[in-house]
Formats: C-alpha cells, sequence, structure tokens
C-alpha cells in the first residue's frame, strides 16, 4: 500500500504543542513488529519490538518515544540490500530512546532496529488523566490518545506518522487478548496462549491497542463483535443491538468500511469515557445502559479520526465535531431531526464561556465538549449552507480521498468548494462559515 506524503514534517528543534513531545526527526516507520509477552498477575510486559524504518536524511542517530520504566535492553540495526548499520549506543532520557549508530545511515536506507525491552507498564499522567497501558481489576487496557503509546511500546508517536502492524501477545490462560486488526494466529501452549493480530492499514501509534481481560465473544452481525465478561453478555447484546444497523447507515453516508471488522470490547470496570482504537472501541461496563449516542459516536471515529487520522491535534475538531455529528445523524435516521439536536447543544454552549478556538483548541482544551459540539454544529452550517446532496457528496469525497491516511482541514474545504460550485454557493461563503465556527471566539448564529 503506498502511503500518501505526510504533510506536517516538523522542524528540527520543534515539539508537538499539545503533547510537548520533541518530533523524531528524518525517518519514517513503516511497519512494527511487536513480539509480547504479559504476566497479568505481576503486570510485567516483555517485548522485542522490530520496526522496518526508512530514513530520507542521513542518520547519526535517531530517537523513539519509550516511556523511562519500559526499560530497553538491546538495540541491534540490520541493514537492507548489504548496507552495514550498526548501533553504537543507546540510552533512555526524557521519555526517549536515544540511539547512534556506529556510522551515519546514508539517505533512503531502508533499515531494521529490534528493540529488547520490558518492565511493569503503567499509564503516564496528563492533563488529560492517565494514559496508555492500564491495570484493570482483572485484565488491562491500553487507550493511548494522544501520547500514550511508549507506555507500551518503542515508538514514533506522533499523529501524522502512520505505519502498519504485526501485534503477537503471549498471555496467560484464561485471558484472551485482543488487539487491532486480523487474529491471524492462535496457538496455546502449556498455560498459556499466544494471539497474532495483524492490520495492513495505516495507524497512527495512539490507536494501537492491547486488551486483556475474561472476555467471551458474541456476535453483533456481519463483521461486528464485541467482548465482555459472562456476567454481562446479555446486557452487552442489548446495548450493542444496533451496532450493525449502525454501521451500515454510515457506509451508505461515507462509504465502505475502512477496516476488516469492527469490536467492540466491554471492561467489567467503569470508565470515565469509552475510547476509540483502531478497528475497535472500548466500553466500560458503565456504559451498558442509555449510552447509543457514544456507540454510535466511536463507531463513526472508525471513519473520522482512524482511517482519516489528523495531521496534528490542532485539527482535532475534524475526529470529534465528525463523530459528535454522526451521533446526531444516526438519531436522524431512528427518527429526531439533527436539528433537534443542534437546537439543544447551541442553547447549551451560549451558556458556556465563549473563549475557545475550536480550529485550534490547544491542549488544555483538545478534549473540551466544546470542540465536539461547536465542531458538530459548525458541519450542520455547512450542511445547512450547501444542502443535503451536495454537503454528503463532499463528506464522501473527503472520506474517500483521505482513507487510511492523514487529512487537515484543506483537504475538507477542498470538496466544500466544489461542492458549493455545484450547487452555486458563492465557495467564499465556506470560507466565511469555516472561519466564524472555528477560528473565532463568539458562537455565530445558530444554522437553521
Ligand atoms: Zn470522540
Amino acid at each position: 500500500m503506498i502511503l500518501k506524503r505526510l504533510r506536517s514534517t516538523p522542524v528540527p528543534g520543534t515539539r508537538d504543542s499539545y503533547t510537548g513531545v520533541d518530533f523524531n526527526l528524518g525517518f519514517h516507520v513503516r511497519h512494527y513488529d511487536l513480539d509480547l509477552t504479559y504476566r497479568v498477575d505481576p503486570n510485567r510486559l516483555e517485548g522485542t519490538a522490530t520496526l522496518r524504518i526508512e530514513n530520507w536524511r542521513d542518520l547519526p542517530g535517531l530517537t523513539l518515544d519509550l516511556q523511562q520504566n519500559m526499560v530497553a535492553r538491546r538495540v541491534v540495526a540490520r541493514g537492507s540490500a548489504g548496507i552495514n548499520v550498526k548501533v553504537a549506543k543507546f540510552k533512555q532520557s526524557g521519555g526517549k530512546l536515544r540511539i547512534t549508530f556506529a556510522e551515519p545511515i546514508p539517505v533512503d536506507t531502508e533499515f531494521t532496529l529490534t528493540i529488547y525491552y520490558g518492565g511493569n507498564p503503567r499509564p503516564r499522567r496528563t492533563t488529560w488523566g492517565d494514559i496508555g497501558w492500564e491495570e484493570l481489576d482483572n485484565g488491562s487496557l491500553v487507550a493511548s490518545q494522544p501520547n500514550g503509546a511508549p507506555t507500551w511500546f518503542p515508538c514514533d508517536d506522533t499523529p501524522d506518522e502512520k505505519a502498519s502492524y504485526k501485534i503477537r501477545i503471549s498471555a496467560d490462560d484464561p485471558y484472551v487478548v485482543i488487539s487491532n486488526g486480523q487474529l491471524v494466529d492462535k496457538q496455546s501452549g502449556g498455560s498459556r496462549t499466544t494471539w497474532t493480530y495483524e492490520t495492513p492499514f495505516q495507524m497512527a501509534s495512539y490507536l494501537a491497542t492491547i486488551q486483556v481481560g475474561e472476555y467471551i465473544r458474541i456476535d453483533l452481525g456481519r463483521n461486528t463483535h464485541a467482548w465482555v465478561t459472562p456476567e454481562h453478555a446479555t446486557e452487552a447484546r442489548v446495548a450493542f443491538r444496533d451496532q450493525q444497523e449502525m454501521l451500515d447507515f454510515y457506509e451508505g453516508l461515507f462509504g465502505d468500511y475502512p477496516f476488516s471488522d469492527y469490536t467492540v470490547v466491554v471492561t467489567d470496570d467503569e470508565l470515565e469515557i469509552p475510547l476509540e482504537a483502531q478497528g475497535l472501541s472500548i466500553f466500560g461496563v458503565n456504559h451498558l445502559e442509555g449510552w447509543e449516542r457514544l456507540i454510535a459516536h466511536e463507531l463513526s471515529h472508525q471513519w473520522f479520526g482512524n482511517s482519516l487520522g489528523v495531521a496534528q491535534w490542532d485539527d482535532i475538531w475534524l475526529n470529534e465535531g465528525f463523530a459528535c455529528y454522526c451521533e446526531w445523524l444516526w438519531f436522524e435516521y431512528t427518527g429526531t431531526p439533527v436539528q433537534i439536536n443542534v437546537d439543544k447543544e447551541y442553547e447549551a454552549l451560549q451558556r458556556k464561556p465563549q473563549n475557545i478556538i475550536v480550529g485550534a483548541p490547544g491542549p488544555k482544551d483538545m478534549f473540551d465538549d466544546r470542540v465536539y459540539k461547536r465542531g458538530a454544529i459548525t458541519l450542520h452550517a455547512l450542511r445547512v449552507l450547501l444542502g443535503d446532496q451536495a454537503f454528503f457528496a463532499a463528506v464522501r469525497r473527503y472520506v474517500g480521498s483521505g482513507r487510511h491516511s492523514v487529512v487537515e482541514p484543506v483537504d475538507l474545504k477542498r470538496e466544500l468548494y466544489e461542492a458549493a460550485r455545484s450547487v452555486s454557493v458563492e465557495p467564499s461563503l465556506i470560507d466565511d462559515t469555516l472561519h466564524a465556527w472555528l477560528f473565532l471566539p463568539e458562537l455565530p448564529e445558530c444554522p437553521q
């Protein structure tokens, strides 16, 4: 698969202004092969990570993101086609694994780095709460948005760097391990089982996940299923009864489901919010009643956020505005006009401070509810401006051209301009709408 050229090429010496993490420069990880062993009770993770890398400048060394408590013990480099690459030294500091090569690796070399590491994985504490690998009462989960991936594997942890993955993990019986993509192999031996998952679809590191628990699988439809503890299987069947119909509904609007199938995991623990990963979503047992909107929301992230990834966190509204609007579209389909939700949330926004720039909210407010709701109403304003046919045709083209890639607002705008021209709407009105809703603090008029 050809990866669309990544556009947010960072300038040396700069860092992600949301996560505060320095960019890892000069190379791209094409593929991650993670070979993991996990012991649930001591919460011990041992790993061998092999990263297939190509570089677009001479590399005397490189950095990867890896939490300090996951200790790298050995790092081995192998060059392709007779190119000799060798690791001279490596060290861990400041959340980075810093690798120095014996000789600089010439530009455009394909090589692999194998990192042998291990530790007791734990979440990182951030402005947004605990992120990454987290122990449950019985098992563990991984929910990494935006920068939790280095809590369990060495990676280039920035949303615009997508790669394919193979994740093999061995865990104690009777635990089930769920990860991204297709289960391609399952081997039992002794008191352990090894699960191998593969995802050929490009994936951002924050969307890579591992779920460990005493789960059973229940089918929810043609290409969707849930993993849940036996005690909550009946409730889960009820809560997710419309999952297949939702999936079919979104396919009708946005084009084919981007991945092979859709999985939900319901943990026995309560979770503050459900969380999306690529090809799957994680819900807490507390979401089994009254949370239809979140079931729709998380599913829609498979198109908006996962297949179409953001290039930088400034654009988080492209994920959350669409996912929130998808909730309302589902309710429209089941009988509640979108306008009712728009009016309700507009009124709620009027009661909140109007001091957020939705199009670049900054780290503190990146998950603020106003990004979600105002982002969604922005889309409604565009729909009202263009009419249903032109608006949804534009969204379908946007989803199609950004599939398994990264997108920026300009990609959506391009399709909106075309839609405007097709219905004789002045394209500058697209700019005006986006500017007023996303880049000015005051609430514009409610779109009707
Ligand atoms: Zn969301």
